[in-house]
């Protein structure tokens, strides 16, 4: 038992390892400075030893996609300083468990959504950080507004903005399958659309970019991506019959 603990401890530490040197990598590639870009480790499905491991490794940032899987954790790393991120599609009877248990909402899409937060937020003096999930590719089958309804989404909510939410940018999923050069122009018109919505609606603190899985980060990072959410990587593949 205590040498497959210390086994899990020891491959978690060594991708991590593997995994900043790659962020720092594609950083520098694209003239920025590594600490721009958040790590954010995607622990859904695996197990709170595993999340132990990574935090023991060093790590902060954690990313859970149900609210059902995230709370079977996140009370037992109170007081340790982590910052929960909630980067699932968010069923508005859910909501209530976002405020007080993650820092950030990174799946946004609709106004209605963003109020009900911050309402939720506000009553237990929290504030959140939302990110507005925008599907780059128009996929049905996909979460996320379509790049050419944000505008409208952002100035129903910029009419009256409540308190108990801060909007700091956008997140996306790139393309799957897709070649390199596919990649990097999904990510850059992600990057493209935050700019100018940041522009359009002066919008002080919607600076973040979240965007980069496993399998894309490298890209995502030469996009501008201020967050990428890696899961596989860092904990080995997902078992989804647990
Ligand atoms: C699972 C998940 C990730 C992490 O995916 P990996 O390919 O395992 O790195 C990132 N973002 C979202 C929204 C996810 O659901």
């Amino acid at each position: 038992m205590i040498g497959a603990m210390s086994q899990l401890f020891a491959t978690i530490a060594r991708n991590l390892g593997t995994v900043r040197e790659q962020i720092a990598t594609a950083a520098r590639a694209a003239g920025r400075a590594p600490e721009a870009v958040r790590l954010i480790a995607v622990s859904k499905t695996h197990t709170a030893e595993a999340v132990a491991a990574a935090v023991a490794a060093g790590q902060r940032d954690f990313g859970e996609n149900t609210v059902q899987d995230a709370l079977t954790k996140i009370p037992a790393f109170a007081g340790q300083d982590l910052q929960w991120h909630f980067i699932g599609h968010l069923q508005s009877n859910k909501a209530k468990f976002i405020p007080g248990n993650f820092a950030w909402l990174h799946s946004i899409d609709s106004a209605a959504l963003a109020r009900r937060v911050a309402r939720l937020a506000h009553e237990q003096g929290a504030t959140v950080d939302c990110l507005i999930e925008v599907n780059i590719a128009r996929d049905p089958a996909k979460h996320g507004l379509a790049p050419e309804h944000l505008p409208a989404m952002l100035e129903e909510l910029l009419r009256d903005l409540p308190m108990g939410i801060r909007l700091r940018g956008l997140m996306a999923m790139g393309p799957y399958p897709a070649s390199e050069a596919e990649m990097r122009a999904a990510f850059a018109s992600v990057r493209e659309t935050r700019d100018d919505l940041q522009r359009r609606y002066a919008l002080a603190g919607f600076t973040e970019l979240s965007m980069g899985m496993s399998g894309d980060y490298r890209e995502a990072i030469r996009e501008g991506s201020t967050m990428v959410r890696i899961g596989t990587a860092i904990f080995g593949e997902r078992d989804y019959r647990q």
